[in-house]
């Protein structure tokens, strides 16, 4: 097919067309109003609600295959195509749209997420609490991105405090992680396999800071482990497109933190660091296509996230032959929000 429907229209979905552009395909979007950046490379671009059953009929019917690059797309939504017009499959939204789900499914396949507790009450939590102990975290099961709907829990006391959230949460044993890192692969509709290497990544205040590569022998030393369950979960959801794990490398091995369905902020390297990008691999996926070569392609690759107002000027990162910068056009600035990306390689 020739035209490729993205469901959501946040800066994933904007370097997706782009790759999708280069191999030749049309764009057609689909999210409701808000600061759609992918709008601006894609054909056309529906705002309608997720549960406009007309409007996503008439998207269905202008699309030869569909995919999402937005995690919370409703399931109902995602489920509403025909299953050979959408990939991946709808299962794995549902799976990872909550945290509990993903956690036990994940399990299922031999992994080990950190120690937690469901909770639906403040009896739940004080129990979670005293039995997992503290430090540990309160998060929703649903929704949270960017570390929104967290609470950091240091102690009995926090927990009889708390103001608890609205909505069914989890709590989770605080890891002593020595480095985090993420297993990005992209699975082809043949069942063929392809990883990029695993970056180092950095948080600061639950939001990615930074992704590196090499990415040192804490991470490098694990990553084989966690690929063989990244592999399996993308077995066992028949899986197309790219699919990401996030886990904390520790004394005791890889923990599973959780997954994304979709094209991910720690592998925006791979667009002047890999051989073929994460988002051009997505399209191939999706697409039908013969999968490229994942091979990292610099001796060292530096991912930075531009948050806030640190866009503004950001053109002067230029200065410096070896980077590259990525503004992805958003019109609201928000503190805390990821306004664009700085790719800078040290190349051999
Ligand atoms: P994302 O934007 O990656 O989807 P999110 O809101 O889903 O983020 P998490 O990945 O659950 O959030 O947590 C964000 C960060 O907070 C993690 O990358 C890690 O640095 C820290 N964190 C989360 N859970 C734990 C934990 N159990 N122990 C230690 N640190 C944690
Ligand atoms: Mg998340
Ligand atoms: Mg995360």
């Amino acid at each position: 097919g020739s035209t490729i429907g993205i469901l959501g229209g946040g800066q994933l979905g904007r370097m997706m067309a782009v790759a999708a552009a280069q191999l030749g395909y049309r764009c057609i979007g689909y999210s409701p109003e808000g600061d759609n950046v992918a709008a601006a490379v894609c054909e056309d671009f529906f705002t309608n609600e997720w549960d406009d059953k007309e409007a996503l009929a008439a998207f269905a019917a202008r699309c030869d295959v569909v995919t999402w690059e937005f995690e919370n797309v409703p399931v109902e939504t995602a489920r509403a195509f025909p299953a050979d017009q959408i990939f991946p499959d709808p299962r794995a939204l549902e799976t990872a749209q909550d945290r509990l789900s993903e956690k036990r499914f994940v399990e299922d396949l031999g992994g080990r997420p950190a120690a937690y507790a469901k909770v639906d009450s403040r009896t739940d939590l004080e129990a979670a609490a005293d039995r997992l102990g503290a430090p540990g975290i309160l998060k929703t099961r649903r929704d949270g991105y960017d570390g929104k709907g967290q609470w950091r829990i240091m102690s009995g006391r926090d927990a009889a405090g708390l103001k608890m959230p609205d909505a069914a949460a989890i709590y989770e044993g605080f890891v002593e992680f020595r480095a985090e890192f993420s297993v990005i692969l992209v699975r082809g509709q043949n069942g063929e396999v392809r990883f990029w290497d695993s970056a180092r990544n950095t948080h600061e205040g639950g939001v990615l800071a930074a992704s590196l590569l090499p990415a040192g022998k804490v991470v490098d030393a694990q990553v084989e482990e966690a690929r063989k369950l990244a592999g399996k979960v993308a077995q066992a959801l028949n899986y197309v497109g790219v699919l990401t794990l996030e886990f904390f490398a520790t004394h005791e091995g890889p923990i599973f933190n959780e997954m994304a369905p979709r094209v991910h902020n720690s592998g925006h390297w791979t667009i002047e660091g890999a051989a073929t990008s994460q988002f051009e691999n997505h399209i191939r996926a999706v697409a039908g296509l013969p999968l490229g070569d994942t091979r990292t392609i610099a001796e060292a690759v530096e991912m930075r996230n531009i948050l806030g107002t640190e866009i503004e000027g950001a053109h002067a990162f230029l200065a410096d032959a070896d980077t590259h910068l990525h503004d992805y056009g958003k019109s609201e600035v928000r503190e805390g929000r990821k306004m664009g990306h700085l790719t800078r390689l040290t190349r051999s």
